[in-house]
């Protein structure tokens, strides 16, 4: 089954655009963390680089008589004439440099000829020549694309008016475009032009805001069958599980003050074995403890499932059991100032075995029960790992025996 996939586009972040370069768009820096944070949540990224040659003739430099900003008629077009910028190879054409580039999946050169300036990543202003951008992202199935980057008023504008003329669902992601704004007002119309021709407007927070995200998410997923505790749904023909009920998964690194560490045991029947895992659960995994904070989570199933409460706990790290089977994540929580006033054992349908292990022993134990053939929580070997890092309290890793 061909899914239909969103692809992120950042236009043109390259130093000559940010404070300090050669046509410098104000706070330009600033939406540079923002593209870091929105490839996360893409699974397409592109890039697109002004890429000039030296002769470039959008260049002030190269109508002797002209100045910058002076607009004249290039390729039978009005073209305003800029500082020289974005030469090929030069540090300013270079991506900025606080720019995540790992997780590009393409890169479109534009403004290459030197006889007509290209603001859009599709095609040049004339549209003669075809960057070939629509047929790379038709290839990957791509039908809507999110542009941001700079510059609001030129490149950002050009490229959202392309796509959408292309026939590509547009969002431009307002708060991460910053404009030149040569007159004042410019960012403002580029924006409304845009939205005439059918581009959507949309902020940062349909991806980093949790709620706003996961509303969305829910959107996009069907329910296939639900389980009393489990569901097993589908995004884009993704088969997956996912809980119910619940915001979250947490998983504790809970240390005690003659420096041991917790680990439970339960025979797991997904897996038919006994378990060794970290102190877990849900957040909101009862009605009475419906709305709860992630941090009262933690010292709830802490004590639920040790009979230790925790005088402090703080989240290390959230990461994936399987991300090809299920939506869930675990947050791993470090609970430090433990007090023991409860017996622990979980509720009465669990029947909970916890183990004190004094730290710097509890890698050669872990060793010893996996030889035996119990198995261990990916998430406790990581917890363990990420804990020592933070409580400075070095940790010998000694991988498991697998009788190899
Ligand atoms: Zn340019």
């Amino acid at each position: 089954m061909k899914r239909s996939l969103e692809a992120l586009i950042l236009v043109d972040l390259q130093n000559d655009f940010l404070p300090g370069g050669a046509l410098p768009v104000p706070e330009g820096d600033q939406v540079v963390p923002l593209a870091n944070r929105l490839q996360p949540h893409f699974p397409i990224v592109v890039a697109s680089m002004d890429w000039h040659p030296a002769n470039h003739k959008s260049f002030a430099s190269q109508h002797p008589g002209r100045r910058v900003g002076e607009t004249i008629q290039l390729a039978g077009m009005p073209q305003v004439l800029w500082p020289d910028h974005c030469v090929q190879d030069s540090s300013g054409a270079a991506f900025a440099p606080d720019l995540y580039t790992g997780s590009l999946d393409h890169i479109v050169h534009k403004g290459v000829d030197p006889d007509i300036d290209s603001y859009s990543a599709f095609f040049d202003n004339g549209r003669r020549r075809d960057t070939g951008l629509a047929d790379y992202l038709r290839s990957r199935s791509v039908d809507g694309v999110y542009i941001m980057g700079l510059a609001t008023d030129y490149c950002v504008k050009a490229t959202a008016l392309d796509a959408a003329a292309l026939g590509f669902t547009t969002f431009v992601i307002e708060d991460a475009c910053r404009g030149v704004e040569l007159k004042p007002g410019d960012c403002r119309r580029a924006l409304d032009e845009m939205e005439r021709a059918g581009v959507r407007r949309v902020t940062t927070a349909r991806w980093l805001d949790p709620v706003e995200r996961q509303r969305h998410l829910d959107e996009e997923t069907s329910v296939i069958h639900e389980g009393r505790f489990v569901r097993l749904v589908a995004r884009r023909g993704w088969e997956f599980a996912a809980r119910r009920g619940t915001r979250g998964v947490v998983a504790i690194v809970a240390v005690t003050p003659d420096r041991h560490v917790l680990f439970v045991e339960q025979y797991r029947w997904p897996v038919a074995r006994r378990c060794l895992e970290l102190p877990a659960g849900l957040v909101d995994d009862t009605a009475a403890a419906a709305g709860e904070s992630f941090e009262s989570a933690v010292k709830r199933e802490l004590w639920e499932e040790t009979g230790y409460e925790a005088g402090s706990v703080c989240p290390i790290a959230e990461l994936v059991p399987s991300a090809g089977l299920t939506s869930e994540t675990t947050w791993i929580y470090l609970a430090t100032d433990l007090e023991r006033t409860g017996s622990g054992g979980g509720t009465e349908d669990e029947a909970i075995l916890v183990h004190h292990i004094p730290w710097d022993d509890a890698t050669r134990w872990l060793a010893q029960r996996a030889a035996d053939g119990y198995l261990v929580a990916a998430s406790l070997y990581a917890g363990l790992w990420l804990a020592a890092e933070k409580l400075r309290w070095p940790i010998d890793i000694r991988p498991p025996d697998t009788g190899a």
